[in-house]
This record gives C-alpha cells, sequence and structure tokens, in this order.
C-alpha cells in the first residue's frame, strides 16, 4: 500500500490518502504550498472565492473539525482567508485561534528585539535585498529573489539565532528565527485535545520541514500525514502532488459526505 518505515518513521509515500470521513476525522491543513501556489512575495497570495467555500463547507460538514497551522500569523491568515475556518494555529503554533478564543505562547521579546538590530546591520553589511517579514515572535528572512544568496543568508540566520538563544526554522525560500518553543505538532495535539476535533482521528496535510512536526503528532494519535509535492523521506504516510490536487481531494471529502 504504502513505502515501508524505516526506524525513524520515516519513508517515502507514493499513495494518494483515503478519502476524508467527514464524521470521523479531523483536519489540519497547512496554508502556503498546500492549499495555495507558493507566490515570490508572501504578500502576493490570496485564498480563491472557491477555495474560502470549499473550507467552509468542509468545516461544516465535520462539525468545525478543521484548522489551518500555518507558519503565517493569524491576522494574516484571515486577511486571507476570511474568516472561512474557525480554528487555526499561526506562527508555527505560537498563537492558537479555538473560535473567538486566541491563545499565545509567552515569550521572550527582548532577544527578538536584538535579533531584529543584527539583522538589520548584517544584511546592510552584505547588501543583502532578503524580505524580512515580522511576525512578532518571529522573523523570517525570505530569500526566493535571492536565490544565488542562499547560503550566506543562512549563515546570517544561524550566526544571530545562536548569538540570541533563537530557533532556527527552515522553509522553502525562508529561513525563519523564532522565540517560541512551540511547533505545528504542538498545535495538533493542543487543538485535538478539545471538541470539535478529540475523538477524531487527525490528518495533516502540508508541504513544507515544519509540518513533518505535525505529520508526526497525528501519526502518534493514531491518524497520518499528507505530504504535498515530490515524493521524499517524509513522516508522512501519503502524498498528493500539488495544491490543485489538495483541492480535488478535500472536494471528494465533500461529495462523500
Ligand atoms: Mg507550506
Amino acid at each position: 500500500m504504502h513505502a515501508r518505515q524505516n526506524t525513524a518513521g520515516l519513508s517515502t509515500p507514493r499513495a494518494a490518502p483515503p478519502p476524508i470521513h467527514v464524521r470521523d476525522h479531523a483536519l489540519f491543513l497547512d496554508l502556503d504550498g498546500t492549499l495555495i501556489e507558493i507566490q515570490d512575495r508572501p504578500h502576493a497570495v490570496f485564498a480563491s472565492p472557491a477555495l474560502r467555500e470549499l473550507l467552509r463547507r468542509l468545516s461544516d460538514l465535520m462539525s468545525g473539525a478543521l484548522a489551518v497551522v500555518t507558519g503565517r500569523s493569524l491576522g494574516d491568515l484571515d486577511d486571507i482567508l476570511e474568516g472561512a475556518v474557525d480554528h487555526a494555529a499561526g506562527v508555527h503554533g505560537f498563537e492558537i485561534q479555538r473560535g473567538a478564543r486566541i491563545t499565545r505562547d509567552q515569550i521572550e521579546l527582548t532577544q527578538l528585539a536584538e535579533a531584529r538590530a543584527d539583522l538589520r546591520r548584517l544584511l546592510q553589511q552584505h547588501e543583502l535585498p532578503a524580505l524580512v517579514e515580522d511576525k512578532h515572535a518571529s522573523l523570517a528572512l525570505h530569500y526566493r529573489q535571492i536565490p544565488e544568496a542562499e547560503e550566506l543568508v543562512q549563515s546570517i540566520a544561524r550566526e544571530i539565532a545562536a548569538k540570541r538563544g533563537l530557533r532556527v526554522l527552515q522553509g522553502k525560500m525562508v529561513v525563519e528565527l523564532i522565540a517560541t518553543a512551540r511547533t505545528k505538532g504542538y498545535a495538533v495535539t493542543v487543538l485535538m485535545a478539545a471538541p470539535p476535533f478529540s475523538g477524531r482521528t487527525p490528518v495533516a496535510i502540508g508541504d513544507d520541514r515544519t509540518d513533518e512536526d505535525a505529520f508526526s503528532a497525528a501519526t502518534r494519535m493514531g491518524g497520518f500525514g499528507v505530504l504535498v509535492g515530490e515524493p521524499r523521506e517524509t513522516h508522512a504516510r501519503y502524498v498528493l502532488a500539488d495544491p490543485s490536487a489538495v483541492a480535488a481531494w478535500l472536494q471528494m471529502g465533500l461529495r462523500a459526505g
């Protein structure tokens, strides 16, 4: 059925996931690269009315057991999805939204303020036009516009992280300095602990390295992960090629329900 897993629970899946059970599954969906195609600039993205409608209807059918788990801030996410989902996690689990209630991790802001100053200085010194996105709990350096500078941007990020005691998160053409110890796996675990998610089987879908924690958490709780993109070593059990394959799979769930 699917590729055999090695001792670390990693495998290279080739099969598409089974259909969604709207009464039994809980869905945890990444946004960029999963529900929408990655854009050159993080703020150039928007969700089509069709996608927002799909999420809204699926969420209703699943009694609300659908959450978007993203590296974006919740404010940013809300601008993009316009309230299509009731539950979400922002900045890789730093902020959790359950209906109208939002909770955030306690973080040390001084480290980030110092890291911000370091970053400004180093980027200027190397004349790097990397785009810095300030997400309150983290600083994301986007280098999609300057892929040739990847190594330099990465080394700058590592240097500042080591100096200021921050964690480094790797993404696609982005490296993030983050002040919280939380992960997308934490977000899945914490949302699963209460209605409307509790008692359901978690299914986590994502395309990036930060989604691996969500795949592992879902697997630990008896569910599974779905990797979006080219098959590679992952904690996910299944694979879907791209956001349009994800949308088609979600649509199938709607019809089955
Ligand atoms: Mg993604």
